[in-house]
């Protein structure tokens, strides 16, 4: 190579400045879309992975290297899909929808100021608990109720409160693990209690609970096994036979319902899961539940109880930590006041109109749609209608299923398939089982938009 070649290419490759480059015309859509800071985050990384080499120049290879790093910034990272995983209430797809009132009470407090803590007769300062307690207290028969952030903070604050320092009781068939850390010995030492464990894994009884209270008993727990099920040679204490245990020791009794419902699903053909009205009936002091499991609301945390307990929790520093939020509390008063008429819940709220679907129904519907989506997935795979079980989700009801139907593919490479389907604008999101791809329609809600995308997809 000559002297003057070796110059020439030396200055080929050398790059403009990195703001002459994103004064290309190339660029501009990008700019216009993500803004320049990001575009010229981007031009940096360009010459650095091509210095040296002639490519370093090219406004068109640039361009599309830049976009194509910028992609995941220029759409939201949390996005919408479809979950016909057969989980209705999905903790990693976002648990409950919310029901057109919920979504617009929430809407309203996120645009506008709103009396979060005000009361509007008198001018003054209010309590945010104000507006929904009443209505938690009307749908369980407690004395008084606050929120905070969720179950978990529900009863790391209930435990806080009535019991630091001393002893909690409770029987070794409920020392259960939620995952996502959520262990009841860890939030237990968290509260600053100390647990004394009782009975067996498969049966404990109320001489159990009853040899385990000391000077320093402040409480017995009870707590629903939620994602796992004790079966066969089993043995659990009521509610109505430690009530009374509990109270002549002079201790109180939190109960951790988990998902807790307020209302009977055996209205709706499901199988019965405790209400917090029946834990409140056995008197229970503290009963916690979800807000965004079967009562298909927001994420929150539920006290219900005695109006003495309740005020010591509402009074804890750690409530304040714990807080809800005012476009979560707008959202849960708009779900608790859809119960006032439970016979129309079936229609307006989501988690209830999903898990009363008929079987039927859901066979009708993966009937309509199997003909564009064997058309969509190809000859390469054998797709059919398969009739298929789902769960209710978040720990309610572990052991029942949920009849449904699914429209399913067998073959190989199934999760390249799978993986397909998560590409769609919409990703769709099924399970692998017995060696079929599966999605079960039960959760399919928008079914015109699931169609419509079909005919993209890329396996
Ligand atoms: C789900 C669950 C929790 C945790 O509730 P979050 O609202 O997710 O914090 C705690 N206890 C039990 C028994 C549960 O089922």
């Amino acid at each position: 190579m000559s002297r003057a070649d070796r110059s020439q290419s030396a200055q080929f490759s050398r790059p403009p400045s990195i703001d002459r480059m994103a004064q290309w015309p190339d660029l501009a859509p990008l700019i216009g879309r993500v803004g320049r800071p990001l575009v010229i985050e981007a031009l940096r990384a360009w010459v650095d992975a091509r210095r040296g080499t002639p490519e370093v120049s090219d406004p068109a290879a640039c361009a599309t290297w830049c976009e194509h790093r910028l992609a995941p910034l220029a759409s939201s990272s949390l996005r919408r899909v479809f979950n016909l995983t057969g989980t209705v209430l999905h903790t990693n797809l976002g648990r409950a929808l919310l029901a057109e009132e919920a979504i617009e009470a929430a809407v309203m407090a996120m645009r506008s100021p709103a009396t979060l803590e005000y009361d509007l007769e008198g001018g003054a300062r209010g309590e945010r608990d104000d507006h929904v307690a009443p209505w938690l207290c009307r749908l369980t028969g407690a004395e008084a109720a606050t929120t905070v952030n969720n179950n978990a903070g529900a009863v790391l604050l209930a435990l806080s409160a009535l019991a630091a320092g001393r002893e909690v009781i409770v029987s070794r068939g409920e020392l259960i693990e939620i995952g996502g850390a959520f262990r009841i010995p860890d939030i237990m030492a968290r509260a600053g209690c100390r647990l004394v464990e009782v009975g067996t894994t498969n049966r404990t009884h109320l001489k159990d609970y009853a040899a385990a209270i000391g000077p320093d008993t402040a409480a017995i727990m009870k707590v629903h096994p939620s994602n796992y099920a004790v079966q066969g040679f089993t043995r659990t204490v009521s509610a109505a036979e430690l009530v009374p245990l509990a109270h002549e020791n002079g201790l109180s009794v939190i109960e951790d319902l988990g998902s807790g419902t307020l209302v009977d699903l055996e209205t709706w053909g499901l199988p019965h899961e405790p209400t917090a009205r029946e834990a409140i009936g056995a008197g229970i002091d503290v009963v916690t539940f979800s807000g965004d499991k079967l009562l298909g609301g927001p994420q929150a945390g539920l006290l219900v109880g005695k109006a003495a307990f309740i005020e010591r929790i509402a009074r804890n520093p750690m409530k304040r930590a714990l807080r809800l939020d005012k476009v979560r509390l707008a959202a849960l008063e708009a779900t608790l006041r859809l119960y006032a008429d439970p016979g129309k819940l079936v229609k307006r709220l989501p988690t209830i109109r999903t898990l009363a679907r008929a079987p039927t129904e859901i066979r009708e519907q993966a009937e309509r749609l199997m003909p564009a989506f064997a058309q969509a997935v190809g000859s390469e795979w054998q797709p059919r209608i398969e009739a298929v079980r789902g769960q209710i989700g978040s720990g309610a009801l572990p052991v029942d299923l949920l009849p449904s139907f699914a429209l399913a593919v067998t073959g190989k490479g199934l999760d390249r398939l799978a993986a397909a389907f998560r590409s769609l604008p919409i990703p769709v999101i099924g399970r692998i089982q017995d060696g079929a791809l599966l999605f079960d329609l039960r959760m399919l809600d928008d079914e015109a938009t699931f169609a419509a995308q079909l005919p993209e997809l890329a396996p």
